[in-house]
């Protein structure tokens, strides 16, 4: 596919960045493979907008994967973190900002007893296994295909199979021992957990599921699906750990717990508490989080864990983040799927518009997407042309049909308006679209 639009500052960056980086990129989706082109190199965020290296401005809808719930350089956020960079950006002692940010995530989310700060979403969901492991004593974990929980080793075994079956290493480097213990389920089906249990008695530690998924685009949750997960980890002596990574602190004050009210054991959280820095997080049960060291047995550490730049960020993101903030991010969201459904209707084009709160992703296919294999199904070469068309009219959607859509409180009428003013196209494009020349 040819692209009507030229890039040459980021073009040159990413270039340059392809000698020195694998594939010109620090994690993959930012290569733009899925869809092709030039990855947009950014060299700032105002609001809603990103500008990038050759001086355009695009309307983001991926707030950095999710974090930028306030949309970019919010001035409360800019001026804590300013406030804690001039007392220093490291002690490796502990201080009174993790405590905060620790208080203020115990507040909010009912299910959290305690709380161990972390820096990546990869590091909570690997300590929240380590920890479940610890205190069953048990090896097998179970998770779903389609739900992404970071680079752990152990989940990302055959993280694309829709078949219930032992995990199969799905990168190199990953091997069939660190895999084996994993045992893969197609999302949505209770049966299939029920299967695994009784095929495993007293073998499965946990049960990890994205609280609602976003990461096969957005997949949420059957009624019932959640609860049924608790209840049958609780029947046999496993734990319920919901991945609240995505959702937490960005579907409600308490994350997609505060939606569906379903009390996990262990639950792991990032991106939005983090304010935009590297702060992530798992916590639950106090008698579960009683075995982490160096209250108990099971070790868990990190030189940057709970620095106070990252904290002093997220914490002040959070204080922001009143029942008015989120009434807010709801609007925008309903907005634009409003807007999207429509101009995707007007052309003929087979679509569905799946949310989860305010989180929302928009299935080339026209039958209802409840796990991975449906993710799968839809015409992805038509979001190829569709996005191209957006990021030529200046709205930075995500580069892939598998990932959710983010707003912020940000996103202001005139934003909105440039969207709209995008989708007519947009939607030509994706309804003309073949799929030929589109890279797999
Ligand atoms: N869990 C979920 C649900 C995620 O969406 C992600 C990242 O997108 C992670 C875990 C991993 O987080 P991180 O990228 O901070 O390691």
């Amino acid at each position: 596919m040819s692209y009507s639009y030229e890039a040459p500052v980021s073009q040159a960056l990413f270039d340059r960045a392809s000698v020195v980086t694998p594939g010109g990129v620090n994690s993959p989706v930012r290569a733009f493979r899925a869809v092709g082109g030039t990855p947009r190199f950014m060299v700032s965020g105002d609001g809603p907008y990103l500008t990038d290296a050759d001086g355009r401005e695009y309307v983001d809808l991926v707030c950095s994967w999710g974090p930028m719930i306030l949309g970019h350089s919010r001035p409360e956020v800019i001026e804590a973190v300013q406030a804690a960079v001039a007392r220093g950006t490291s002690f490796g002692t502990p201080g009174e900002g993790e405590v905060a940010l620790a208080e203020e995530i115990v507040g909010r989310v009912a299910p959290v007893e305690q709380v161990r700060l972390v820096s990546s979403g990869t590091e909570a969901t690997m300590s929240a296994i380590r920890l479940a492991r610890g205190f069953t004593g048990r090896a097998k974990i179970v998770k779903f295909a389609g739900c992404y929980h970071g680079h752990v080793d152990a989940l990302l075994a055959a993280a694309g199979s829709g078949v219930a079956t032992f995990g199969l290493p799905d990168t190199p480097g990953v091997t069939g021992a660190q895999a084996g213990d994993t045992v893969v389920l197609p999302y949505n089906d209770l049966q299939a957990v029920r299967d695994a249990f009784a095929a495993h008695p007293g073998e499965i530690a946990c049960v990890i599921t994205e609280a609602s998924p976003g990461n096969m685009g957005v997949v949420p949750p059957r009624e019932g699906f959640n609860a049924g997960l608790k209840e049958l980890c609780a029947a046999n002596g496993a734990l319920y750990i919901s991945d609240e990574v995505m959702t937490g602190f960005r579907t409600s004050k308490a994350g997609w717990y505060g939606i569906d009210g379903v009390a996990p054991d262990l639950m792991t959280f990032g991106k939005v508490m983090g304010g935009g820095f590297p702060a992530a997080a798992f916590g639950g049960r106090a008698d579960v989080m009683a075995h982490l060291a160096p209250a108990g047995p099971v070790y868990q550490a990190g030189t940057l864990s709970g620095n106070p730049v990252a904290t002093a960020a997220g914490l002040a993101q959070l204080r922001l983040l009143d029942d008015a903030a989120y009434a807010k991010v709801d609007a925008v969201s309903a907005e634009i799927r409003g807007l999207v459904g429509d101009a995707l209707g007007k052309e003929g084009v087979a679509h569905r518009v799946q949310t989860a709160g305010n989180m929302f992703s928009v299935f080339f296919t026209s039958d209802e997407v409840r796990d991975y294999d449906d993710a799968k199904r839809q015409e992805a070469f038509r979001f190829t042309a569709f996005f191209h068309s957006m990021l030529a009219d200046g709205v930075y959607l995500p580069p892939s049909a598998f990932e959710s859509w983010f707003v912020s409180t940000a996103h202001d009428d005139r934003a909105i308006e440039r969207v709209a003013a995008a989708l007519p196209a947009a939607a030509r494009a994706a309804a003309e679209a073949t799929g030929e020349g589109v890279r797999a």
